[in-house]
């Protein structure tokens, strides 16, 4: 069975990617901070409910040596390591005049570094195996930018460049890597918005709705299926036609 491990995925988009993924028929490997964020939720009861393995791994992905510990405990237990989801993340919005050097380091460290920590361990299973998908979250604020996310949207666009980059040094080895860029999606990273932050959002929405996080993970699994095969180095949007 192949292995696919989701980062910060005891809630929010990472929880419904690792449940899709699962339906999907895939063990899967549940990452977060701390163990007490998987026994607030029923995501590890849902997920072995599908019939395939589910393990959790506590590790704070914007450190390297955590993150190390962590491919190789996965590969230990569920015996393999063939998709990677970076989607932990976290914002601390502030206009820029007013955001402090700590609120810009964090974010840049979580969104990331994280990102590279974490691709750099598993391409290198994946070039070895000479198989491999990984799918980074990325974000509407690095496509366009945000006012009050000049950290995050710095963290997203970065993510972007990344998975361009690293497509390009592991499409050889039968790796594809590809980033998705959600537009505003019900999770509790968007319910601490104002109200008032919400209804401008939804002006600009097409669809004139929010995401929710299962329409995210759709698309994840498509990126991460034999039928996505030749797509490499692409950046999704799911917005609900955001830009236009
Ligand atoms: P969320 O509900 O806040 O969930 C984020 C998850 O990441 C949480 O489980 C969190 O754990 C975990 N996490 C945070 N820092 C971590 C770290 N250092 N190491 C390991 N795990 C960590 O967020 P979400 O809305 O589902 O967002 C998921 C991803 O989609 C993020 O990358 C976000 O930027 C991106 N995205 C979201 C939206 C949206 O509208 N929601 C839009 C565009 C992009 P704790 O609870 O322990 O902190």
């Amino acid at each position: 069975m192949a292995v696919a491990l989701i980062t910060g995925s005891s809630r929010g988009i990472g929880a419904a990617i690792a449940l899709r993924l699962a339906q999907d028929g895939f063990d899967i490997a549940l990452n977060d901070l701390n163990e007490s964020m998987f026994e607030d939720n029923d995501i590890v009861d849902k997920i072995k409910e599908t019939g395939v393995k589910c393990e959790t791994f506590c590790a704070d992905v914007s450190d390297y040596a955590q993150c190390e510990e962590m491919v190789n405990a996965v590969k230990e237990k569920l015996g393999g390591f063939d998709v990677l989801v970076n989607n932990a993340g976290i914002t601390k919005d502030g206009l820029m005049a007013r955001m402090s050097e700590e609120q810009y380091d964090v974010v840049i460290n979580v969104n990331q570094k994280s990102v590279f920590n974490m691709m750099k361990l598993a391409g290198k299973i994946m070039m070895k195996q000479r198989s491999g998908k990984i799918v980074n979250l990325a974000s509407v604020a690095g496509l366009y930018g945000n006012p009050g996310q000049v950290n995050y949207s710095a963290s997203k666009a970065a993510i972007i460049g990344m998975t361009k980059t690293v497509a390009k040094e592991l499409g050889s080895r039968n790796v594809n890597v590809n980033a998705v860029a959600p537009g505003f999606i019900k999770t509790p990273m968007t319910d601490k918005l104002t109200e008032e932050q919400r209804n401008a959002m939804l002006q600009m929405i097409a669809m004139k709705r929010y995401g929710l996080p299962e329409e995210i993970a759709g698309v994840v699994s498509f990126l991460v299926s034999d039928d996505a095969s030749y797509v490499t180095g692409q950046v999704i949007e799911i917005s609900g036609g955001l830009s236009m």
